[in-house]
């Protein structure tokens, strides 16, 4: 057989020869809805190759983003990895400090952002002194005065032509990288190959992944900054899915307009964005149009939320798992034949997994000493994962090889695996509950918490404790127009989970803090009642 190597270049390739036409709709940060097809998509990348070549980027260089899901930030995907070039994806919901941390770390070498980010930016400045062009995702009529010195977007592309042909090279070469959010430590930078994404775009297109085909509308509301919006900007044009980009509008209201106008059959993205877009949804009484499936991952999606997705809108919900150090795409929750069969009790069971291993990694769960345990649906062990798309190590980390013997990536998560393959988190490690020598599960308590009809949000955290050594926190923010005491709280969750398991307090908050991928911030939670049951030993 022919070796040819797998590169990104021939998905925007193939796209443009069997879907030229086939849009990709934005809704751009200067306000309206930009469409095109992927011919002009592929055509723009080329003109943007060669804008890249002559302001000097070479195979192996940093190119940063600081952008929302738009046509432009898609077009620099493939431009710099065509070229052999990185794009590395910045989050810009961390703090400055952080970002030019990352920066600098990468050695970006020229950054691209949005209009949004034009006041972060001016703070980036002096503190990046390495980044040699940072250039405006726009055209010269929606400049703004101050930014004078950043080049503009449209401008390098007008002065190119696409007469362009993408370089061959080894499928080993990087592609992409995209740093971990470092709620602990500093970020680490996770760096994906050509190899990597193009056998993870054609995992993820597989039936019983994300399943996505020619006649799917797919809008990835997971950032283009998280994880490469898990895989979705190559998955959809590797088989000539039409492409909703929602830009900054992440609020229900926005996402649920480009939900009906574009008819959007598949999305993504984490739990709270549909809590939300649910509560604008009920209070608006709104039905999407389906046929209409959601992948739902980064964090754990709670029964009750999978629930009311299904029997309130129709919408198919697929769980799934993975991590920036994972691509991400490691497991996701669809039925087998056996389960039409069984109680709604039992699928529902079955439902809330983070789901089945996705063919191309291999999962296993361990003890503190290392050993493989059984796959019997109810032994817990730190996941472990190694796979085509597993970091090996982290980008320039001095630690270098990062892997446990037989090469498994050890997650810090804890979870189940059964005989089909399914698993399920227990937790992360280090949000964990360890209560007088027993573990419990902070996520099994908030899924718990979540299925009372006047709770809108629910974390759960460990506090240190005199006698225990930690016991749990409930936080609770109450949906609007719904109220409940603390006492009715414990009184719900009473009959449902063990009896020491049982929260020793609950606490009411307006808004729960999160992180910048919009999880649940534990870290910042902790901080906050740090000392609650110590300052509040009637509660404890
Ligand atoms: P971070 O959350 O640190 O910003 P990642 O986006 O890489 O970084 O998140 C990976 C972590 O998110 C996993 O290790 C796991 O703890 C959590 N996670 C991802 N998907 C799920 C899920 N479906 N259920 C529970 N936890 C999840």
């Amino acid at each position: 057989m022919m070796n040819q190597p797998l590169l990104i270049s021939a998905l925007i390739r193939h796209a443009d020869t069997c879907h030229g036409d086939t849009e990709i709709v934005t809704r751009l940060t200067e306000g309206g809805i930009h469409r095109y097809g992927y011919r002009d998509a592929h055509r723009r990348a080329r003109q943007l190759a060669r804008a890249l070549l002559r302001l000097g980027v070479a195979l192996g260089d940093r190119v940063g983003t600081l952008a929302w899901n738009n046509y432009r930030h898609f077009e620099i995907y493939y431009a710099t990895s065509g070229v052999g070039a990185i794009c590395h994806t910045i989050n810009p919901r961390l703090f400055p400090e952080q970002i030019a941390y990352i920066v600098n770390h990468a050695g970006d070498r020229l950054v691209f952002f949005d209009l949004t980010f034009g006041k972060l930016v001016e703070t980036l400045r002096p503190l990046c002194p390495g980044v040699e062009h940072w250039v405006l995702l726009t055209d010269r009529a929606h400049f703004p005065g101050g930014a004078s010195t950043a080049l503009c977007y449209e401008e390098l592309l007008a002065a190119e032509s696409d007469d362009y042909e993408w370089p061959a090279f080894s499928e080993e070469t990087a592609a992409a990288l995209c740093y971990t959010s470092g709620t602990t430590g500093n970020p680490k930078g996770v760096l994906y190959s050509h190899r990597s994404t193009v056998l993870h775009a054609y995992a993820i297109n597989l039936p019983d992944v994300m399943g996505l085909s020619a006649r799917d509308t797919a809008l990835p509301v997971v950032p283009m900054f998280h994880v490469n919006a898990w895989g979705l900007p190559y998955a959809a044009p590797m088989v000539g899915a039409k492409m909703v980009l929602p830009g900054p509008g992440l609020d229900g209201a926005s996402l649920c307009e480009l939900y009906a106008a574009e008819r959007v059959t598949i999305s993504a993205g984490v739990p709270t964005i549909w809590l939300n877009t649910l509560a604008h949804l009920r209070e608006k009484q709104i039905r999407l149009p389906l046929p209409h499936r959601t992948i739902i991952g980064g964090a754990a999606a709670s029964p009750a939320l999978i629930h009311a997705l299904e029997t309130e809108q129709g919408i198919e919900v697929r769980h799934g798992w993975g991590m920036t150090e994972t691509s991400p795409a490691c497991t996701i929750n669809t039925f087998l034949a056996k389960h039409a069969a069984q109680s709604t009790e039992a699928r529902d069971m079955v439902h809330a997994k983070q789901g089945r291993i996705v063919p191309g990694v291999e999962l296993r769960i361990v003890d503190d000493a290392g050993r493989e345990l059984p796959r019997d649906g109810t032994a817990f062990g730190e996941l472990q994962v190694r796979g085509h798309w597993i970091c090996r190590e982290y980008f320039k980390s001095e630690g270098g090889n990062i892997l446990r013997p037989g090469g498994w990536f050890a997650t810090g998560d804890v979870a189940t695996l059964d005989g089909d393959g399914y698993m399920r988190i227990v937790d992360r490690t280090k949000d964990i509950i360890k209560s007088g020598g027993e573990w419990i599960s902070s996520i099994e308590i908030e899924n718990i918490a979540l299925g009372h009809p006047a709770v809108a949000g629910s974390a759960v955290i460990g506090l240190p404790h005199e006698k225990w050594g930690e016991r749990p926190l409930l936080v609770i923010v109450k949906r609007a127009g719904h109220d409940v005491t603390a006492e009715q709280m414990l009184e719900f969750l009473r009959p449902r989970i063990a009896k020491w398991w049982l929260p020793d307090a609950v606490v009411f908050t307006d808004a729960i803090p999160l992180t910048g991928t919009g999880k649940v911030y534990k870290t910042k939670l902790r901080q906050i009642y740090a000392g609650y049951y110590t300052k509040n030993p009637e509660a404890a």
